[in-house]
């Protein structure tokens, strides 16, 4: 075959595989068998491989593997990506406004939110997606097409009313609720935490493999014309309406103003509203509507002249580090914590705030009886920002993180390549109740009698050594158990079960026997529960889930062979990868806990208890019923709340299960389900169904 051969042959390949496609996922009305669907796909894959010319970035097989690339290559902005000149006053923008209504007359200005992000670009070309690049210097950006692929929010594919080739400009960013949960995966691996929602988008976007991308919780903005195709909008207002309307998501606010007063009121009303938004913004940028005007004004080598940024002042707070303690975590990572000068910022009191590892102590050289600036990471997680170093007096102290565990006096290591110094006494005290805590919590054995003070109690009375021993507690042990001074805080609810239990001197009484009872329920609780409940690093609820659903049973995991085959895999180049509903990083952790000490103890005392947690899809089911024994997953916005749904489909015998594997029979998608998860849904040989064939197959 030569290249012309094979490029016709491929665009062939691509319009039956997209054609299928389009059948199976939106009409649910396949066409093809999965042979003939399979025999393409693969034929496909191996002509993109030996014409690497024809492998386009939206490539249908292409899309659904996510590419691994080699570095990335340069793309040219034309017209420029270019920055916005930035006032931070408001007789500033006055001055602009001046400036403006001295070379033009009868205009609207409009008002958004300045998202705190990343730039990208991206271009489309016959209704596709063809390159996503990033700013670079304005000029030149690195092409992250293959990572832009991956954010569900990126249209892959415009409707017909958009132009054949458009290029739109604006913001991707992570989600601030995302940035939490990445930062404590990225704790709990030992790996450095990112500073801010900024630092963590631009990092994921900034990955060789687009299934790390995949991984985090990226969304996008779009605000801008990129040049090609947005020639004929008469106003900004109107660009972003029809932005809109080919599926981009757009600011969620702006305003329009005749006025610069107007204007001024605009900006107090979105920084009211700044921690609103899903995104952190750090300012409004002021744009003139009328697009006729804009090559009136020009432009400087900065930024437009129909454009101002207007940076709202930080939100911070001065204090003193009083002193740092070391906190030691659930997996032995000593934690060292800024004691703070209580501090009021951004609506709450602020006393504390982590200093993640010694190395980002370091970096920001904070000492102890510094003054120092409080800001809120992601508005929520209190974090010192920088040290006033004109206000040292000399008499501050440099932290040393010490060599010994401050609770068990136990030996510690920084392993290579982490940033973390972790405690390696599996006897360590502290771990035990961090550990014992979260065996306790909701998401796990949900033993609500059991919450910080009582795990300290069990702890250090003896009682506990092991988490096992829960389950040989004796009751009358237990009943005679003082909890400390100081009130118990009664975890989800359990005041109302147990009068009494916040009493500061009150023993356990009745609630050691409620204890007691809830401990024996979890002896049945199904095996995701359980996997989670050991506290596996990177094995948080919803992978234990995707574990779990591949399992039959506990003691199936330990030298599992899917968990194996999903490690190997990951070791595979390119195209013979196989996307797998398992992380390789919980795989591997999940095959280590069960090659360490600690791991195979856990496993022979359970066994020795008779308990062999059983996954959700084994557990006696409903044997009866139209879905009886299918796995079945719901998304996106149905009319009904998915609750509901997940009643109905328990009740035909179906298992609800909350992300798509092996063994999911349908995926129920509602209204906005991105393209990727029905994709990964059709590569796991999954059918997509909607509400209504659903109702149809509940009869
Ligand atoms: P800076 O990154 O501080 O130089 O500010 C300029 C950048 O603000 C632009 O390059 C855009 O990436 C970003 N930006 C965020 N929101 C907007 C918006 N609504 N309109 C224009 N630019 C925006
Ligand atoms: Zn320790």
């Amino acid at each position: 075959m030569n290249l012309q051969e094979a490029s016709a042959r491929a665009a062939e390949l691509r319009r039956l595989i997209e054609k299928a496609n389009h059948d199976y996922y939106d009409l649910a009305a396949p066409t093809v068998g999965d042979r003939d669907y399979d025999l393409w796909e693969a034929e496909l894959l191996r002509i993109e491989g030996e014409f690497p010319s024809l492998a386009d970035a939206s490539s249908p097989v292409r899309n659904v593997a996510g590419g691994v690339s080699d570095g990335f290559a340069k793309v040219r902005h034309d017209p420029p990506m270019q920055s916005l000149d930035k006032t931070h006053a408001k007789d500033e923008l006055a001055e602009f406004d001046a400036f403006v209504r001295k070379t033009v007359t009868d205009f609207t200005y409009v008002v958004e939110p300045k998202v705190d992000g990343v730039s990208i670009s991206l271009r489309y070309e016959d209704g596709r997606l063809v390159r996503a690049a990033t700013r670079g210097n304005g000029t030149i950006g690195d092409d992250i097409t293959a990572n832009a692929l991956a954010i569900a929010a990126v249209p892959r594919e415009l409707p017909a009313s958009a132009p054949r080739v458009l290029e739109v400009r604006g913001e991707a960013y992570m989600t601030r609720s995302g940035f939490l949960e990445l930062n404590e995966r990225q704790a709990a691996a030992g790996l450095e935490e990112f500073a801010n929602p900024r630092n963590a988008c631009a990092g994921s976007l900034k990955q060789l493999d687009a299934r790390v991308t995949a991984s985090r919780p990226l969304d996008l903005v779009v605000y801008n014309s990129g040049g090609a195709g947005c020639d004929g909008f008469k106003s900004h207002s109107e660009m972003i309406a029809a932005f809109r309307s080919w599926g981009f998501p757009t600011a969620p606010w702006s305003r329009r103003a005749k006025t610069i007063e107007e204007v001024f009121s605009a900006i107090d009303e979105l920084q009211e509203k700044r921690h609103d938004f899903p995104f952190e913004i750090d300012g409004a940028v002021v744009k003139i509507d009328e697009r006729a005007l804009y090559p009136v004004l020009g432009a400087t080598a900065h930024g437009p002249r129909w454009a101002r940024a207007y940076k709202y002042a930080p939100e911070r707070a001065e204090t003193v580090v009083e002193s740092i303690t070391v906190q030691v975590g659930r997996t032995g990572i000593l934690t060292p914590v800024a004691e703070l000068r209580p501090v009021e910022l951004a609506g709450s009191t602020i006393a504390r705030a982590t200093l993640h590892n010694e190395d980002q102590i370091a970096r920001q050289d904070i000492r102890i009886g510094d003054h120092v600036w409080i800001v809120k990471a992601g508005d929520v997680i209190p974090a010192v920002d920088s040290v006033i170093v004109e206000k040292r007096t000399g008499a501050e102290r440099k932290f040393e993180m010490p060599a010994k565990c401050p609770v068990c006096g136990g030996e510690t290591k920084r392993a290579e390549g982490e940033v973390a110094v972790r405690c390696v006494n599996p006897a360590c005290g502290a771990q035990l109740r961090r550990r014992l805590e979260h065996f306790a919590s909701r998401n796990a054995l949900d033993l609500k009698a059991l919450g910080e003070k009582v795990a300290d109690a069990l702890v250090s009375s003896g009682m506990v050594k092991d988490l096992l021993d829960l389950f040989s507690l004796d009751p009358a042990a237990l009943e005679s158990l003082d909890l400390a001074e100081g009130a118990e805080e009664p975890a989800g609810g359990a005041a109302e079960l147990l009068p009494g239990f916040s009493r500061p001197t009150r023993k356990f009484g009745r609630n050691a026997q409620y204890l007691i009872k809830a401990i024996g329920e979890a002896r049945t609780l199904p095996l995701h529960r359980w996997l989670f409940a050991i506290g596996i690093p990177n094995v948080g609820v919803t992978v234990a889930k995707d574990i779990a659903a591949e399992h039959e049973r506990f003691s199936a995991l330990a030298g599992s062979a899917v968990l194996k085959n999903v490690v190997e895999n990951d070791a595979k180049k390119g195209k013979e990868r196989l996307i797998l509903p398992i992380k390789v990083e919980a795989a591997k952790a999940v095959l280590a806990f069960f090659e360490s000490e600690y791991g195979r103890r856990f496993a022979a005392q359970l066994a020795a208890l008779g308990i062999d947690p059983v996954s959700e899809k084994t557990a006696p089911a409903k044997t009866t019923g139209p879905l009886a024994g299918m796995g079945c997953v719901l998304t996106g916005t149905l009319s009904r709340p998915r609750g509901e749904y997940a009643k109905l489909i328990e009740a035909a015998g179906g298992i609800v299960q909350s992300a798509v594997t092996s063994k999911t029979r349908y995926l129920i998608a509602g209204e906005n389900t991105g393209a990727t998860k029905t994709a990964k849904a059709r590569a796991l040989g999954t059918e997509v169904i909607d509400e209504k064939r659903l109702l149809e197959l509940l009869g």
